[in-house]
């Protein structure tokens, strides 16, 4: 419900510096189906897709990258590594005429895990604005 998912995203809001449902995803303590992983990221379906294609692309260390607006320059490397990996994860999944990366970042931007991640979503024609 709508109540919940505040009350979630409240919890999350004052944890920032906590665990979140992917670092258990990460370790492998819940399932998850996962599409791509390598020594940095993790990519894996979103358990609630908004999209025929939802993919999440995640860092594997969160190094305080609770979301994008605390990003610091020891931070490009992972960055730019999750960014170069879209195209790939995207082909992969058969996303070939265009998809949408969304981050959503804090309140207003309807974050509510505090591990930063960058959604991919397509396999259909994508709305703009997005709301
Ligand atoms: P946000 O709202 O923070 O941008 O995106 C978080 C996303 O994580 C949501 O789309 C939500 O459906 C997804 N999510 C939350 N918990 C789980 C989970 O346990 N497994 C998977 N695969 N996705 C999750």
């Amino acid at each position: 419900s709508s109540h919940s998912h505040h009350n979630q995203h409240h919890h999350n809001h004052h944890n920032h510096h906590q665990l979140t449902i992917f670092d258990k995803i990460i370790n492998k303590e819940i399932p998850a189906q996962i599409v791509y992983e390598d020594d940095k990221c993790l990519a894996f379906k979103d358990v609630s897709p908004q999209a025929p294609v939802h993919i999440l692309l995640i860092p594997k260390v969160k190094d305080g990258l609770t979301q994008l607006q605390k990003a610091e320059e020891r931070h490009k490397d992972i960055l730019g590594h999750l960014m170069l990996k879209v195209a790939d994860i995207a082909h992969q999944n058969n996303l070939k005429e265009g998809y949408r990366v969304v981050i959503n970042d804090g309140k207003l931007g309807c974050q509510s895990v505090y591990h930063l991640h960058l959604h991919i979503l397509g396999g259909t024609q994508m709305g703009w604005p997005p709301g």
